[in-house]
């Protein structure tokens, strides 16, 4: 499923972030750039060790929830990681929807700031952060919607990468919510 904005795709697909070949895949980071499981774990382990290394030397304070970080790629296709942080869902009440739209947003600008054509992102915070998955679609895309149709920039493609056939659906769903398919 896909959508045009200002020019630039706005992409699902169902499938694993590391292996897209785009400009920059984004990675959902915890604040102390730790590693973990997940997203996390699949970049670090497809990506070698060359990723934690600079993380480590760049940003040893870690990267604050809402926030996001950008290193080389190592072995992965990408030429970038982005390293977002997205918060542990809570009740909701609790700036969630706020920081994950923050989170996708820098995300978008280190990208653009780093001339990528094409960015991939994962459904940030909907798994080991539990932020319920048709709430978190509704922010993730509606970011993206206002980034492309706001900014000028080099980006020409926005692909959101779902693992498994429910999170693509409700992907799917939350876009034609917000973006319905105009009539032929
Ligand atoms: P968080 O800690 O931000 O919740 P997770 O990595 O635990 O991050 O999960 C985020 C989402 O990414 C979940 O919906 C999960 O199903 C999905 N996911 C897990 N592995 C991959 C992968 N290799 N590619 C794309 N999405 C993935």
């Amino acid at each position: 499923m896909q959508r045009t904005i200002h020019g630039a795709v706005l992409r699902l697909v169902e499938g694993d972030i590391t292996q897209q070949e785009v400009d920059a895949i984004v990675n959902a980071a915890n604040s102390r750039l730790a590693g973990g499981g997940g997203v996390d774990g699949a970049v670090h382990r497809r990506g070698g060790p060359a990723i934690m290394e600079e993380t480590r030397r760049k940003y040893p304070q870690g990267c604050p929830t809402g926030s996001a970080v950008i290193t080389g790629a190592g072995a992965l296709r990408a030429r970038w990681v982005i390293h977002a942080v997205g918060p542990v869902y809570r009740d909701g009440q609790h700036g969630e929807p706020e920081l994950l739209a923050s989170a996708y947003r820098r995300s978008l600008e280190l990208a653009r700031d780093h001339q990528c054509r094409s960015v991939a992102f994962p459904s940030l915070s909907t798994g080991a952060y539990r932020y319920p998955l048709p709430e978190a679609a509704r922010v993730a895309l509606r970011t993206v919607i206002d980034f492309l149709g706001q900014r000028r920039g080099s980006l020409e493609e926005v692909r959101f990468v779902l693992f498994g056939r429910e999170a693509y659906e409700q992907f799917a769903r939350a876009l034609e919510e917000l973006l319905p398919e105009t009539q032929a």
